[in-house]
């Protein structure tokens, strides 16, 4: 009988430490790789508000062991409302009360900063190493290694590019820098402090955590999302429509609160008594933006890969963009841990590829048939995207062959 292999110690250098890049070195550091992670940013800033993770995702952060840590600051999905834009009226209801026990694992409702703060407190205490200030300019993809800005040069057996929907990885790898596509729409994000609705009845229920419910108004051309996070500390809302301040050159924009109040003044009355509660400051508007599906995700060499956002960024009306950057975390962890030697990391890359590309175009193009099924006067809601909540990607993973790849 022949010995079992000794796992491959791998070096894997993962650029960007966002919840994709950090899901991925979490994944890999628990197979035993060495792990580095290099970010741009002198620091971490609190970006970003709310987020779903459906049970897809929630059951690989599950795995991890990080369920009570997360549940400590997330909230339950129970149901979603859709709402006529005007007047509030119910359109369509969907209940998830059973979804854990269907899906097998939660649907969190959750601050991308508390995700964002647990993955990295994960990933230090297993020993990632994590450079901040450290700008990749660019690769030597037969190495493979990383130039940073200062000059300096890391090397690994292999590179996970997960840099961001803005990807410098991308441009290196496609031989020019393409923006993402731009759907004409912006999201206007505001968090409001619970203080602010104590002693109004009628705002109260949106503050029910113990069956947490989201509301959608939905209208001609926009949509509005209103759902608490940080255990009912913050409303979290999110409007969409046609964009402002962000049809140039900039990606995110503050803007005065009067102007996101003034564009729904017409709406439903609770609506309205909602958005006069906005805070003085950090309303954004966001531009909103996907990727065209691209053709792949690999540089030549079979070294380095693109990952998150970087590869497959798209709309929120999918709710699923970190959703998939954490799937890919495993997927890419599990498929590496397949190589027996360093000349099949091209085999377990392009494993990657095939297993993730289909579904991940899927889920972007998901995302653009939401938006336009939740802008129309009579929308009913729903949402493609449901079904997608099943799925095992850490099963797909050990499952697909890498000699077929
Ligand atoms: C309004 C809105 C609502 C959303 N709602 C949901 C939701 O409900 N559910 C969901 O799953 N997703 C949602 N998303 C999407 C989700 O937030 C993103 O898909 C996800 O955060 C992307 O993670 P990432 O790690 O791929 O990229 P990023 O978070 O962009 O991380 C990339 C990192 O790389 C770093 N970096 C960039 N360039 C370099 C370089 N050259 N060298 C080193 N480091 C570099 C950046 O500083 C950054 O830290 C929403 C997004 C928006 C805008």
């Amino acid at each position: 009988m022949p010995l079992p292999t000794e796992p491959l110690k791998l070096d894997v250098l993962i650029i960007g430490c966002g919840i994709a890049g950090l899901t991925a070195a979490v994944a890999c550091r628990l197979k035993g790789f060495n792990v580095k992670v290099l970010e741009s940013s002198p620091e971490f800033a609190h970006v970003g508000a709310g987020l779903l993770i459906s049970s897809n995702a929630s059951r690989i952060l599950c795995d991890f062991g990080l369920r009570d840590a997360l549940d400590a600051v997330a909230i339950h999905m129970k149901r979603v409302i859709f709402l006529k834009h005007d007047d509030g009226t119910i359109l369509s209801e969907q209940k998830y009360d059973g979804a854990e026990e269907k899906l097998g694992a939660p649907l969190w409702q959750i601050h991308r900063a508390d995700l964002h703060d647990v993955l990295l407190g994960n990933a230090r205490e297993l020993g990632v190493e994590i450079t901040m200030g450290a700008q990749v300019k660019s690769f030597d993809w037969d190495a493979p290694s990383a130039l940073l800005e200062d000059g300096n040069v890391v090397k690994a057996d292999v590179i996970l590019a997960a840099d961001g929907y803005r990807s410098r990885a991308r441009a290196e790898m496609l031989g020019n820098f393409v923006e993402p596509h731009f759907s004409g729409n912006s999201a206007y994000r505001a968090l409001i402090k619970r203080s602010e609705f104590v002693n109004d009845p009628k705002l109260a229920p949106l503050f029910d955590i113990t069956n947490q419910t989201t509301y959608v108004w939905v209208g001609e051309g926009c949509h509005i999302l209103a759902y608490p996070i940080r255990q009912g500390e913050y409303l979290n809302v999110v409007a969409t429509q046609p964009a402002k301040h962000t049809k140039g050159p900039k990606y995110v924009v503050p803007i005065d609160p009067s102007e996101f109040l003034n564009h729904y003044a017409h709406w439903d009355p609770v609506l309205v008594a909602v958005l006069e509660k906005l805070p003085k400051e950090n309303v954004l508007e966001w531009k909103l933006c996907d990727l065209e599906p691209m053709d792949s995700w690999l540089f030549p060499g079979g070294k380095i890969v693109l990952l998150g956002d970087a590869s497959h960024a798209m709309l929120p009306s999918a709710a699923q963009g970190a959703g998939m950057g954490i799937e890919d975390g495993i997927a890419i962890a599990e498929l590496l841990a397949r190589a027996e030697k360093r000349s099949q990391i091209p085999l377990a890359l392009k494993a990657f590829e095939n297993l993730r590309l289909p579904r991940c175009t899927y889920i972007v193009n998901s995302g653009r048939e939401n938006a336009k099924k939740w802008h129309k006067d009579d929308a009913k809601g729903g949402t493609v995207t449901d079904s997608m909540w099943d799925y095992d990607v850490k099963g797909a993973a050990q499952s697909i062959s890498l000699e077929a790849a």
